[in-house]
């Protein structure tokens, strides 16, 4: 998966923040992912947990939010995005099959809290 990489990054950013923050804690990170990646939700966290051990960021709690995949048409209209029927996917608006994907692909992070 290659989510490992990102969350690797994300407990390197926590701890940044933190860092710069003077805090002597991570207690919670938000983070924002789009319903095409592939990930399980406590897969993210345990995986956390592992690679976050003996660093100010273990035992944070990973809070997840959903972004919702939609495809963009040159139309101007939106479609969302069934993962079950990915590519026979048309516009809603005008049945074009030209479309690419607006989101969904997201995998941020929205905020990080501290302890100080
Ligand atoms: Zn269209």
């Amino acid at each position: 998966m290659h989510e490992i990489v990102v969350v690797k990054q994300v407990l390197g950013i926590a701890i940044e923040h933190a860092e710069v923050n003077n805090a002597k804690k991570v207690a919670k990170i938000y983070l924002s992912i789009g319903e095409l990646r592939d990930y399980i939700d406590e897969w993210v966290q345990r995986y956390f947990d592992h690679i976050s051990k003996g660093t100010i960021a273990e035992g944070a709690e990973i809070i997840l939010k959903k972004v919702p995949a939609f495809s963009a048409c040159d139309c101007g209209a939106l479609t969302k995005i069934d993962r079950n029927n990915m590519y026979d996917l048309v516009c809603s608006k005008c049945g074009s099959s030209k479309l690419h994907i607006n989101s969904g692909l997201e995998f941020l992070i929205t905020g990080v809290e501290v302890i100080d």
